[in-house]
């Protein structure tokens, strides 16, 4: 069998680029394969970010905060988020919403099986399904990545991260604020560590304990921060875990190659979508896909032009050297952000559309030693 397009695993990324496939009259006729291993039925992870405008999910959007809290120890604040807000989508939705769009579409096959051995010629990229070899005139490959082999002075830190979905019999949760980054746990050096709160409704909120740093934590051990956690913070005894979550982001900043090789694109974590500096990966996949979409309307093929570096790099890099070498507290970077900065300026910088101006603002307000030192450390490896 050949088609025009595979997608090679059927989660966040490859869902997102076959909806907006399916979305353009043009490609939308186009002979298209999605396939994953897992039958996409199972509420696996929840998606949060901050956005500003509409988004192709917004009519699945689960809630939608317009206030955040953010905590330390030595500063706490809530914040509105206009122009922005915080959006939470939950996968099983996603799953749902899109499978069913693209079932409408006789283009479009969808088929479940393990995908093993990608590869690709000048003309043609392929792969095998349950040991069956399919080929196509593009592959978008969204398979889980190898670790890279680990280079001196790069990072390889983990965001690492347990959720519980609780419910409580009385009202208990403030549903309009959703608690962005509780620093206020002890914090060991090296590492970030915070909690998420994020009420659904009065009696029910996602719970997350999450971790920046380069190993895992013994498995109880996540258990235990969330109980210390609704004992000291929360101060809530009465409430039932309805649903967990467990993830793992990488946060390298040395990134994933787009190119996979000549046929084949990486998309996703793989693709290198995971911010570095925070994990946050929804909206980057959502951007990767326009920039796809526009590239085969323009260039007849999917690899869009990327610069080799930018400075976005360089900045996330810092972060996680200053991180490595304790230089400082990530708990602190993130406090001095937050009291210093109008969210807008955060939330441009983060989501790599500030001009150098207000990076400048930015870096200026940070303690100069530790980013001095790490500095050298990263232009220079
Ligand atoms: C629990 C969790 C919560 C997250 N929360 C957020 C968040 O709040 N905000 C945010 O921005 N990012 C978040 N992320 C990070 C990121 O957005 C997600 O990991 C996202 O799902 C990445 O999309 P992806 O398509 O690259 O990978 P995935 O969504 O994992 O998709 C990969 C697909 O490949 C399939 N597959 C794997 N191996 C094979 C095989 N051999 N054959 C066939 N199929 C295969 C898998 O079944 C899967 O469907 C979270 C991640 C996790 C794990």
């Amino acid at each position: 069998m050949h088609y025009d397009y595979i997608l090679a695993g059927a989660g966040c990324a490859g869902l997102s680029l076959a909806y907006r496939l399916n979305q353009h009259p043009e490609l939308r006729q186009k002979k298209i394969l999605v396939l994953d291993k897992n039958l996409k039925n199972q509420n696996d992870r929840t998606w949060c970010f901050w956005v500003q405008g509409s988004t192709p999910f917004d009519a699945i959007a689960h809630k939608t905060w317009d206030n955040i809290w953010f905590h330390h120890a030595a500063f706490s604040q809530k914040f509105n988020l206009a122009p922005y807000r915080y959006q939470m989508i939950r996968g099983l939705d996603f799953y749902e919403f899109v499978l069913n769009d693209l079932s409408q579409n006789p283009h479009i096959t969808i088929q479940w099986g393990n995908i093993a051995n990608l590869q690709s010629q000048a003309q043609v990229a392929s792969l095998e399904l349950d040991n069956q070899a399919i080929t196509a005139d593009w592959i978008f490959n969204s398979l889980p990545p190898t670790m890279p082999e680990k280079r001196p002075n790069f990072h390889y830190y983990l965001q690492h991260f347990k959720g519980w979905v609780v419910e409580t019999p009385q009202a208990f949760f403030d549903d309009s604020t959703a608690t962005f980054m509780d620093f206020r746990i002890p914090q060991q050096s090296g590492e970030a560590r915070f909690f998420y709160v994020l009420p659904t409704s009065p009696t029910r909120a996602l719970v997350e304990f999450t971790v920046f740093s380069e190993n895992l934590l013994p498995e109880a051990q996540y258990d235990e921060e969330l109980k210390k956690y609704f004992q000291t913070f929360l101060q809530l005894s009465d409430y039932q875990i309805v649903e967990q979550e467990f993830g793992i982001i990488p946060m390298y900043d040395t990134s994933f190659a787009t190119r996979h090789s000549p046929r084949i694109l990486n998309i996703g974590i793989t693709g290198g979508r995971a911010k570095a500096s925070t994990g946050y990966t929804f909206m980057n996949i959502q951007k990767q896909s326009d920039r796809i979409i526009a590239s085969l309307l323009n260039n007849q093929h999917p690899f869009y032009t990327e610069s080799a570096w930018h400075r976005f790099q360089l900045y996330d890099s810092m972060l996680l050297n200053v991180l490595k070498n304790h230089r400082k507290l990530a708990a602190d970077v993130f406090r001095i952000m937050f009291e210093r900065h109008p969210l807008p300026r955060i939330w441009r910088f983060l989501d790599e559309k500030s001009n150098f101006w207000e990076e400048l603002q930015i870096m200026a307000s940070m303690p100069p030693l530790p980013f001095l030192q790490a500095l050298p450390q990263v232009l220079w490896r």
